[in-house]
C-alpha cells in the first residue's frame, strides 16, 4: 500500500480521534487528492485525550498543513488553537484545524455539511419546527445552523441536565434561544406531533446495533424531513422507516461527504471533486 510517489515535497494533512480506526476520512481525501493530482496525504492519527496537548504541539512542530477532529476532541481542541473562525467560536466546537505557517486555526464544516444536502433536497429550513435528539458534538452544530436559517429548534435529549446546559451555551454565544426537553415517549410523540424536521444526532442504530430507533414508525408522517447523522449503515432502521411513512430523508454520509469536501478546501484552497469523495466513502461503507 506504500506509494513510491510520496516525496520530500508532500504535505501532511489527517484525522485525530479516539477511536480512529473506523474513520473512512483518509479513504475520502486520500481519494480526492488523487484525483486533483495533488502532493498530499492523509492519515489516522489516535489521540487519546491526555495527550490533545501533544498532538496539537505535534501538528505545529510537523507542518502538518491540516487535520479534522473527531470524537472525542472538537471542544477541548479549541485551547490549543491561535485562532477559531467565527462560525466555530459561535457553536463552541472545531471539526478542522488549518495550519498556516505555524498559525493554527480552527473551523467547524459540520454545521455547513450538514445544510448543503438539506438545501440539495430543496429544503428551506426558515420557518420550520425542527427537532433534533441529542446534545452532543453534532447536535451543536446542526442546532445552531438550522436555527440561524431561520428554524425553531428543540432539542431532546436523554441526559436532560447536559441538554439545558447546551442550550445555555448555545444561547450565549448565538443569541439563538432553543427548547429543551429529556427524551422520553411522552415529550417525543409531543413534539413530532408538530415537527417538520427530525435530525437524530445521536449514535442510536449505529452498527452494529442496525435495528435500534429512537423514533417509532408511528411518530413520522409523511411529507416531514427526517436526517441521521449516522452514516454506518448507510439507511439507518430511522431512515427505512421513514422512506416508508412518505418523509424526505437525509443520510449521514452525505453530512460526512460534504463536511469532508468543505475540510478539504480550507486546506487545499481548491474546489474540492465531491463526486470522487461520496465515491471513495460509499467503497469504503460498502454501499
Ligand atoms: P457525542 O458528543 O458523544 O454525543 C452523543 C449524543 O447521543 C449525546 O447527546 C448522548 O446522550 C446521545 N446518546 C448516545 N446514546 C444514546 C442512547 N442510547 N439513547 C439516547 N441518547 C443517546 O457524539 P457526537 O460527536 O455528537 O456524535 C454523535 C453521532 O454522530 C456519532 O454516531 C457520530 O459518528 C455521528 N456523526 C456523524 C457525522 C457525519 O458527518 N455524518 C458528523 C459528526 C458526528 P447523553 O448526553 O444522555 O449521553
Amino acid at each position: 500500500m506504500l506509494n513510491e510517489e510520496f516525496t520530500g515535497k508532500t504535505r501532511i494533512c489527517g484525522i485525530i480521534g479516539d477511536p480512529v480506526e473506523h474513520s473512512i476520512s483518509p479513504v475520502m481525501h486520500n481519494a480526492a487528492f488523487k484525483k486533483l493530482g495533488l502532493d498530499y496525504l492523509y492519515l489516522p492519527f489516535h489521540v487519546q485525550p491526555e495527550n490533545l496537548r501533544r498532538a496539537m504541539e505535534g501538528m505545529r512542530g510537523l507542518n502538518i498543513c491540516g487535520i479534522n477532529v473527531t470524537i472525542p476532541h472538537k471542544i477541548e481542541v479549541l485551547q490549543y488553537l491561535d485562532a477559531v473562525d467565527p462560525l466555530a467560536a459561535k457553536i463552541g466546537a472545531v471539526n478542522v484545524v488549518v495550519n498556516s505557517g505555524g498559525l493554527l486555526q480552527g473551523f467547524n464544516t459540520d454545521a455547513e455539511g450538514f445544510l448543503q444536502p438539506l438545501l440539495e433536497k430543496k429544503v428551506d429550513p426558515r420557518g420550520k419546527r425542527a427537532v433534533i435528539l441529542g446534545a452532543g458534538g453534532a447536535s451543536r452544530a446542526i442546532a445552531y445552523i438550522l436555527s440561524e436559517h431561520g428554524s425553531d429548534v428543540t432539542i431532546l435529549n436523554r441526559t436532560s441536565g447536559k441538554a439545558i446546559q447546551f442550550i445555555e451555551a448555545v444561547s450565549q454565544t448565538t443569541g439563538k434561544i432553543m427548547g429543551t426537553m429529556e427524551l422520553n415517549e411522552m415529550n417525543l410523540s409531543a413534539v413530532m406531533a408538530v415537527a417538520d424536521i427530525l435530525v437524530n444526532t445521536t449514535s442510536v442504530g449505529m452498527s452494529p446495533a442496525n435495528n435500534e430507533t429512537l423514533v417509532t414508525r408511528a411518530l413520522l408522517r409523511p411529507g416531514m424531513v427526517v436526517a441521521d447523522v449516522v452514516y454506518n449503515p448507510s439507511k439507518t432502521r430511522l431512515l427505512m422507516e421513514a422512506e416508508k411513512a412518505g418523509a424526505v430523508t437525509i443520510g449521514g454520509l452525505e453530512m460526512l461527504v460534504w463536511q469532508g469536501a468543505l475540510s478539504f478546501e480550507k486546506w487545499t484552497g481548491l474546489k474540492a471533486p465531491l463526486e470522487e469523495m461520496r465515491k471513495a466513502a460509499r467503497k469504503a461503507l460498502k454501499v
